[in-house]
């Protein structure tokens, strides 16, 4: 692959996928590469590593990193790939094709996740795991072999100074025994700060005594910060890419990506009226949708973010345009009289189904995108509360939902550790009594899951993704509060849109 601009230098070194197949096939992805590939597979290859990233993501979360069932659980998953990206990943020997796809398909996801912070934090996270299995899998030739190949030459610690240190050596973990026939690594101590934190190296004058088996550490800290420099390079050169209007709407909707059903294309339009969503609220819906519609009823009115976020849910779990107008009729003329929605609301509903503006059908938005893209200001409730919320207030929110302590323990160490969508899937475990392993990717997948699960685990195929819906039998659907003119209801009319704006806010949010 080579994208040529005006200010792009042609890279001098070419990558040999033949010598990388049958040697190491470790890199730091150092030589861009060059080539030709159809738009079609430059976006398959790439899609087929943000699989493995993902899954590599899912099994870092449930096994403690470089321990023996999370890499014997990376080894079955990354097995069950069909894909060129992970056969490089995980087979002693593969095809030149599949190390030129796992070579391209990394390139490509830095240029999509080169964009932000959060994307950037992320890509690095999960490609510094995949690194690290690799490198664990390898035999000690091909490690040698590595280190000279990337001039990471770590001095060895001499027979006479390991004497000499004998005792703290010891004290850190190394067997007695073995310390002569052990290689130890003299490193600068800001090389393993990961290891000194956990107090699992000697450090004297500066320098840390790195044993053999924690060389990891040491290369993966050299490969973060060549692929954040990568990164950050990538995102300056992105703008290069202007000239050509076909890669950036790709990358941006790869970052943006989540993989699983599209819930733009519906089958059940009609299977859910107005009045079932109270109810539905209660049992179905994520936190994020819970929030939205908490406030829309104590409000009677939602920023436009927020009604984007919450009708488009409320659209990809089968509400009907007419349904969705009665919706959201019934809430804001609590406040405002008929005329008024239908001037500045209606055009804004209409839009969302595909009748109004350029017409096209907009999907509902995915957790990825709820989650990097629009944080929530002061008066909007929309994103995801995992996310968004801060953590003393979301501990309250979680205590309220009556979720044991252990478990609002457990979702706030998640939420610390960013992994808010596994802290959604504790919180589903939690709620829906069930110790069925699940992490959202979509709200509306939320939504299939807490059917399904409502439903007796039975797939039955009719609702938004394919369940039947579940309701209780006498809807206990609180009545709507009396109206009561909110506060905030003053400046959250000053946000709202004119027709224009909203048809430029559509631009960039993926159509079905
Ligand atoms: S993780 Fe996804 S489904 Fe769960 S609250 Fe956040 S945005 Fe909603």
């Amino acid at each position: 692959m080579e994208i040529i601009t005006r200010r792009t230098p042609r890279s001098k070194k070419l990558v040999d996928y033949e010598a990388e197949s049958v040697h190491s096939k470790l890199q730091f992805y150092r030589y861009p590469p060059t080539g030709t590939l159809s738009l079609q597979e430059f976006e398959d290859i790439a899609l087929e590593r943000l699989k493995v990233l993902k899954a590599v993501e899912t099994v870092g979360l449930r096994h403690i990193k470089g321990s023996e069932e999370y890499r014997n659980e990376m080894e079955k998953v990354l097995r069950s790939f069909p894909g060129g990206v992970a056969r490089a990943v995980c087979r002693a020997k593969c095809d030149p094709g599949d190390v030129r796809k796992d070579h391209i398909s990394h390139f490509i996801l830095r240029l999509a996740y080169c964009r932000m912070e959060e994307l950037r934090r992320w890509f690095i996270a999960q490609e510094l795991d995949l690194f690290r299995f690799r490198f664990q899998n390898e035999n000690k030739e091909n490690v040698k072999l590595f280190l000279e190949n990337n001039n990471l030459n770590y001095d060895l610690v001499s027979a006479s100074e390991k004497e000499d240190h004998r005792s703290e050596l010891v004290a850190c973990g190394i067997q007695g025994h073995l310390i002569e026939f052990s290689d130890i690594y003299k490193v600068e101590f800001y090389d393993v700060l990961d290891l000194i934190q956990r107090r699992k190296v000697y450090v004297s004058r500066g320098f840390a005594y790195v044993p053999h088996i924690d060389l990891v550490t040491l290369v993966l800290s050299e490969f973060r910060s060549q692929l954040s420099h990568a990164l950050t390079i990538a995102s300056r050169a992105l703008p290069n890419l202007e000239e050509d209007n076909r890669l950036l709407p790709m990358l941006a909707s790869m970052s943006k990506s989540y993989l699983g059903q599209d819930y733009g294309k519906k089958t059940s339009v009609g299977q859910i009226t107005a009045d079932m969503i109270e109810m539905l609220s209660r049992t179905s819906f994520p936190m994020c949708m819970q929030e939205l519609h908490q406030n829309l009823r104590q409000h009677h009115h939602l920023r436009h973010w927020g009604r984007q976020q919450y009708g488009l849910f409320l659209k990809g779990i089968g509400l009907s345009l007419e349904e969705a107008l009665k919706f959201w009729r019934s809430e804001f003329t609590k406040m405002m009289d008929g005329d008024k929605f239908d001037k500045q609301y209606t055009y804004n509903i209409r839009h969302n189904y595909g009748k109004e503006g350029k017409r096209a059908d907009y999907t509902p938005y995915s957790c990825v995108k709820i989650i990097t893209t629009n944080a929530p200001a002061v008066g909007d409730y929309h994103g995801c509360p995992f996310r968004h919320v801060d953590v003393a207030i979301l501990r309250q929110k979680l205590q309220a939902k009556r979720i044991p302590e252990s478990g609002v323990n457990e979702i706030v160490s998640l939420v610390k550790g960013s992994h808010y969508q596994v802290a959604c899937g504790k919180y589903f475990m939690l709620t829906h009594n069930t110790g069925h392993d699940f992490s959202p990717n979509h709200p509306n997948e939320y939504f299939d899951e807490s059917q399904k699960a409502l439903n007796g685990g039975k797939d039955a195929g009719a609702s938004s993704g394919g369940v039947k819906l579940s309701q209780p039998k006498s809807s206990q659907a609180s009545q709507s509060t009396p109206s009561q003119k909110s506060l905030s209801q003053k400046n959250d009319d000053q946000d709202d849109l004119t027709l224009d704006e909203i048809d430029q806010s559509m631009n960039g949010i993926e159509e079905s």
